[in-house]
């Protein structure tokens, strides 16, 4: 087989400002040890988010010129809403700034005091967003995804059986809504199969529960499908998008993930009665229903990004190029979860840094030295991030120390994937020499984007 190359040309293009190792200890010495704290143009290679961070197509560039910006009936919400009806095929689609709007609004309505929400795993703002309304937000993601060193094609899959059992014990009044987080973020991007979200449809037939996708990564779950589960390998991966939604009672969407813009999102519903009190809030905290926080020109370049986004040529690169950056480091002995996700990878820092105990962050300590060494920008997500303190004031780690690098979108080539990739070899080879990290500044809520740190 020959290499997949990026499926696109490069047009316009934006300089690298490079930074030496000296300049770098210098730089996050002054951020407090915190990659959050650093100026963007002091990062070579920026792996944070995936989130909003997509380079458009020429063609999503030309919709920002043809955005229509009339407040009530924009041409471009009637492209952008048959675009997302297309995939959907839900009946009311709304509009919103970014997929946590959504989120704020689906559950504002129907959260609350009491009321429980299941997923596979909540992504943060959707937990944020349950948790804010009163309602109790649960997990039930299946037992192989809770292990980092295990393989499985569908680690994101639900736990049917825990699912039936939770709604058992809850009763079904005390439920809204079941959600499916696709691909499964919070659990290492991995994907979720087109059976277990049948079986799960089956369960909410079965209970009358409404069935919600969080869609922010629709497409590469849906190229996952195809290229994993038997049934799907001659389907197009739109065909595959339009019968996983046709399971669902609606969705909430960041078009930040996979509708290739920088900003945006939308909610969809088919149930009238909700879409009209959903819009009624959209009206007071979003804008008027044909637009809901953005802009025509948004509107314009999310409808085509939704087209771009199921092309099989870029998921293929798309996909091969989180897989070749996973592949190679697990030749090399770096522990990661496996196998690679859609839109990431994670190393598990435990087994990384084994010397390094949970109170020291080791994700905080590997994270800093990807910076040091070759400017690399990646997250923590582990102690910093999720620990707590018991009564006494001892920390509790959360169950995975882990460092995220998400790809950002059609944004950087093979070459800077094998700088990457030589950055983290170089870390692990001194891994030895890394020591851990104490807090001298921490905030009371959110503490991992204001933290400051000095090394032990
Ligand atoms: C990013 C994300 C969200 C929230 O979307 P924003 O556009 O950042 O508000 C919700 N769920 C998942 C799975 C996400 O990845």
């Amino acid at each position: 087989m020959k290499t997949i190359i990026e499926p696109f040309k490069i047009k316009s293009v934006e300089p690298i400002r490079f930074t030496t190792r000296e300049e770098r200890i210098k730089i996050l010495e002054e951020a407090g040890y915190n990659p959050f704290l650093i100026h963007a143009d002091d990062v070579i290679i920026d792996l944070l988010t995936d989130s909003g961070t997509s380079a458009m197509s020429a063609k999503q560039w030309a919709g920002i010129m043809e955005g229509d910006e009339a407040y009530a009936g924009s041409k471009s919400f009637f492209r952008f809403e048959s675009a997302v009806r297309d995939l959907t095929g839900d009946k009311f689609i709304i509009p919103t700034h970014q997929g946590r709007a959504a989120e704020k609004i689906l559950f504002s309505i129907v959260g609350g005091e009491g009321k429980y929400v299941p997923n596979n795993t909540h992504f943060d703002t959707t937990r944020a967003n349950v948790e804010f309304s009163g309602a109790e937000a649960v997990d039930l993601v299946c037992e192989v995804g809770k292990h980092p060193e295990q393989r499985a094609d569908f680690k994101g899959d639900m736990d049917v059986e825990k699912l039936i059992k939770f709604i058992e014990e809850t009763g079904v009044e005390n439920i809204p809504l079941v959600m499916i987080t696709v691909t499964n973020n919070s659990g290492g991007g991995q994907p979720v199969s087109m059976q277990n979200i049948k079986d799960v449809r089956a369960v909410c037939d079965k209970y009358g529960l409404p069935l919600f996708f969080d869609a922010c990564r629709f497409a590469e779950n849906a190229f996952f499908i195809k290229k994993r589960e038997k049934g799907y390998e001659n389907k197009s991966v739109k065909e595959i998008c339009q019968e996983m939604f046709s399971y669902g009672d609606g969705s909430t969407m960041s078009a930040k993930k996979d509708a290739l813009v920088n900003i945006g999102g939308f909610l969809t519903l088919n149930n009238e009665e909700l879409a009209m009190k959903c819009r009624n809030l959209l009206i007071v905290t979003e804008g008027f229903p044909t637009y809901g926080g953005l802009a025509g020109r948004d509107l314009e370049a999310l409808a085509q990004g939704l087209e771009e986004i199921v092309d099989e040529n870029y998921l293929t690169y798309r996909i091969r190029s989180t897989e070749y950056l996973g592949e190679k480091l697990i030749d090399a002995g770096v522990p990661i979860i496996e196998p690679p996700g859609g839109h990431a990878i994670y190393i598990d820092a435990k087994r990384f840094l084994p010397n390094v105990p949970a109170n020291q962050f080791p994700g905080q300590a590997i994270t800093n030295e990807l910076y040091i060494v070759g400017g690399v920008r990646a997250v923590e997500i582990g102690s910093v991030m999720f620990g707590k303190y018991d009564e006494n004031g001892n920390h509790v780690a959360p169950p995975m120390e882990l460092v995220r690098m998400a790809i950002p979108r059609r944004v950087y080539t093979q070459s800077h994937i094998d700088y990457v990739l030589e950055v983290i070899l170089e870390v692990y080879e001194n891994r030895d020499k890394l020591k851990g990290y104490e807090f001298t500044y921490e905030a009371p809520m959110l503490r991992h984007f204001t933290a400051k740190f000095k090394p032990i």
